[in-house]
């Protein structure tokens, strides 16, 4: 039988009610589909910092490097600073990992209010470039508190960057519907963005002739997300623009408790995360209000990582059937508590 190591952060707040419900439903798929999944749990997060200085252990990164994938929920607490969070954990991982490409899928679930006025057919997958481009170390600060005080921030984009991002994002357009929107602003940043436009457009002429590539400045990209979602299916972006980008997306599907988030290296080589895009959420946490769907789409998406095609698939049909039968948690305004909608989706596994 196949069995998957999956390390599992639970983490801080919400992160705690929401990461049980996605182990119950892949255990309960594992059962269905013939596959074994070997959880192992880590307690790292805030309350270790706290205790210790460090979000994870010193030899954390070495033990993860034997999963096949991680599952977290959220880190983050009110009295620890966001950069220790995301400079002792999170990025931390994604760099050790190559987790090159960040996935962010959205979509309108039956049962769901959009706050968009016209969101019919929004159905689509935002490739963000994870780990180059705007968020880079090159620059610095001069003259502080000075006459002529000034920053500097050096975008770095590197060809072999581009072209793995582009291959993933062209991959799975092909597999979809065939188009791909490539994100720029080649009229204003005239260096790196004509070159990322350059790259993006030879990779995919010269590997995914098949596949229709539309290039959009991001200003418009952002207005057509809201004005006409439908026109977009896979959008590949670059780290900055694709931050962007999929906060406006995740905005559009309804609430921030149903978007999901994959950090993947897609060659497999290392483990890949796969989280709820909220965060620990300190203003709910500990009442078993927090909609655990995020985490549960997390899981449907590690499992199409894994290979588990059809547990996958029937895990987001799941999600989607509990909703369009009218269970649903606060935030999408209904009355279900986590564990109650959780449950409505075991019930349907
Ligand atoms: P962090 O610093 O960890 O990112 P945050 O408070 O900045 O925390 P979130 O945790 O994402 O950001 O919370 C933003 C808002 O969305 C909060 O009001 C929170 O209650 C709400 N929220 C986040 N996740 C959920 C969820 N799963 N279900 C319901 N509401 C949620
Ligand atoms: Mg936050």
């Amino acid at each position: 039988m196949r069995t998957h190591i999956i390390d599992v952060i639970p983490g801080d707040g919400i992160g705690q009610e929401v990461v049980p419900p996605a182990l119950a439903c892949v255990d309960a798929l594992a059962d269905r589909f013939g596959f074994a999944v070997e959880w192992r749990h880590r307690d790292w997060g805030s309350e270790l910092y706290r205790s210790t200085g460090a979000m994870m252990p010193a030899d954390a990164l070495d033990l993860m490097a034997t999963a096949d994938a991680i599952l977290l929920g959220a880190v983050g607490a009110p009295d620890i600073p966001d950069d220790v969070t995301l400079w002792g954990l999170l990025i931390p991982i994604r760099r050790r990992f190559e987790q090159y490409v960040n996935l962010r899928p959205t979509r309108l679930f039956d049962g769901v209010r959009s706050p968009l006025a016209h969101p019919e057919g929004l159905d689509l997958v935002i490739v963000r470039e994870n780990v180059e481009g705007e968020y880079s170390e090159v620059g610095g600060r001069f003259n502080r508190g000075l006459e002529g005080e000034l920053a500097v921030q050096e975008a770095v984009f590197t060809r072999a960057g581009i072209e793995r991002v582009t291959r993933f994002a062209a991959d799975l357009a092909r597999r979809r519907k065939g188009r791909l929107t490539s994100a720029t602003k080649s009229n204003g940043i005239i260096h790196t963005m004509p070159f990322w436009d350059q790259v993006v457009a030879e990779t995919v002429a010269a590997e995914f002739p098949e596949v229709q590539l539309r290039s959009v400045l991001i200003d418009a990209l952002a207005a057509e997300l809201v004005l006409k979602p439908a026109r977009n299916d896979v959008i590949v972006a670059s780290n900055l623009f694709g931050d962007i980008l999929s906060d406006i997306a995740a905005a559009t599907g309804g609430s921030i408790g149903i978007a999901p988030s994959g950090n993947l290296n897609p060659e497999r080589r290392h483990p890949s995360l796969f989280e709820p895009v909220h965060g620990s959420a300190p203003d709910i946490a500990g009442q078993g209000i927090a909609n655990p769907l995020a985490t549960i789409w997390a899981a449907a998406m590690m499992l199409e990582h894994l290979g588990e095609t059809e547990a996958a698939a029937a895990l987001e049909q799941a999600l989607a059937d509990t909703l369009a039968a009218g269970v649903a948690t606060g935030d999408i305004g209904g009355t279900a508590g986590t564990t109650e909608f959780a449950g409505a989706v075991l019930a349907r596994l």
